[in-house]
């Protein structure tokens, strides 16, 4: 399946070939001047844009480039028969479907056998009559236009089906294709990789307030800061129902941090619409990182990041949580308190892990000085 160069998230547009039409191109090539001549004024008149070549070598070139529609092939040419350039365009491993017509003399039925055989698609005799060049010509064209339309149709739908709908995201199922992929990636080249978790806050609340309306403008809302706030590279998904996972490759314990918390920051910083105020809502996001001791495989690399999530939850929401080494989970505090510790440790229980006191349920962002992630190394358990 394509992957995408953009990861974030958006809904294919419709191919071009399912809502354009253009005329198709053409390219003769024929040695013979006053048959290549013939041919073009023929096709042209008939609306057809035409390029002419002299060999089946130049005529390779130009359909190599792409746009082409259908190829005119004469047998007998200099550097590159017509028989040899077909054998060669059928080889190419492309998907799409170029025609390709060989024109014979009436006599030469070897050839035009040979011709079929290595996968020419028809083939016109000379001398030979403009309404049959016309007809065949049209006939190909025919066949190519029902076989770019299945296949653009096919790439279409599925693109659609590695999305979610609502978002525009990546969906469960291709998130795990990529996951997989990302993670034998980061374990050959000794990458590191972290994952996000972003859940959001009390969705049940919100849905019972304004309806799954409101609900679904959240959840929209917040796919939407989270594709601002990543590269192209990373993988966006929606893993559940209102929980999303960003996969970022190559990214470091504190690039990771800074992703979770310009996501934090767009869910806090943009409320939605509804009853003509401005409803706020938060996010919970849990990190998880690779390499690290508890984190060697990409099944443990997902529950880290569900453990911090689940840690962020048991917090409060709206906050941070990230799973680090040795078991830890920490909570990176965004203070509204300009000059508040940024994040600080409050040891709970002996054989629990150390947690971080979070600010009371934040409504509005934290200024960009309190809400950084700065004081790292984190601390060591006890
Ligand atoms: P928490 O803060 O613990 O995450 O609470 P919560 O209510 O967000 O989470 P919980 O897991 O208890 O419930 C998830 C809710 O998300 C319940 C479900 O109705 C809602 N939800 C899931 N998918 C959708 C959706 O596509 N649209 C809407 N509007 N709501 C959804
Ligand atoms: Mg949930
Ligand atoms: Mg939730």
């Amino acid at each position: 399946m394509p992957i995408n160069e953009d990861n974030r998230g958006a809904l294919p547009a419709v191919p071009v070939e399912l809502v354009s039409a253009r005329p198709a191109r053409i390219v003769v090539a024929d040695d013979d001047r006053i048959a290549r001549q013939m041919l073009v004024s023929m096709l042209q008149k008939a609306g057809f844009v035409v390029d002419a070549v002299d060999d089946g070598q130049e005529a390779i070139e130009l359909i190599g480039r792409g746009g082409v529609d259908l190829a005119l092939l004469d047998i007998v040419m200099p550097r590159l028969s017509g028989l040899e350039a077909c054998r060669l365009l059928k080889s190419m491993t492309s998907e799409a479907f170029l025609p390709v017509v060989l024109v014979t003399a009436k006599t030469d039925t070897a050839s035009r056998v040979e011709g079929l055989k290595i996968g020419a698609d028809d083939y016109v005799c000379k001398p030979f009559e403009e309404e049959e060049l016309l007809a065949r010509v049209g006939a190909m064209l025919r066949i190519k236009r029902l076989h770019d339309h299945v296949a653009a149709q096919r790439a279409y739908l599925e693109q659609l089906s590695i999305h979610d709908e609502m978002t525009g995201l990546y969906n469960y199922r291709y998130l795990f294709t990529r996951l997989n992929e990302e993670f034998k990636r980061a374990e050959r080249y000794h990458e590191p990789f972290a994952c996000v978790l972003v859940d959001i806050d009390r969705l049940k609340a919100l849905n019972d307030v304004g309806g799954r309306a409101l609900g679904d403008a959240v959840i929209r809302r917040v796919s939407e800061g989270i594709r601002r706030s990543v590269r192209e590279v990373d993988v966006v998904a929606r893993y559940g129902g209102e929980e999303f996972l960003v996969v970022l490759p190559s990214t470091h314990f504190a690039g990771s941090l800074t992703v979770a918390e310009r996501i934090w920051r767009e869910a806090a910083g943009n409320p939605v619409e509804y009853g003509g105020s401005a409803r706020p809502f938060s996010v919970s996001i849990g990190v998880a990182l690779y390499p690290s001791r508890d984190v060697r495989t990409k099944d443990a690399l997902i529950r880290a990041a569900e453990s911090a999530l689940h840690q962020a939850k048991r917090e409060g929401g709206n906050r941070i949580c990230v799973f680090q080494q040795h078991g830890q989970i920490y909570t990176p505090a965004g203070s509204a308190e300009p000059g508040a510790p940024l994040l600080s440790g409050k040891r709970r229980r002996p054989s629990d892990p150390t947690f971080v006191a979070a600010p009371e349920e934040p409504r509005e962002p934290p200024s960009r000085r309190s809400g950084e992630f700065q004081p790292f190394p984190l601390r060591k358990p006890l």
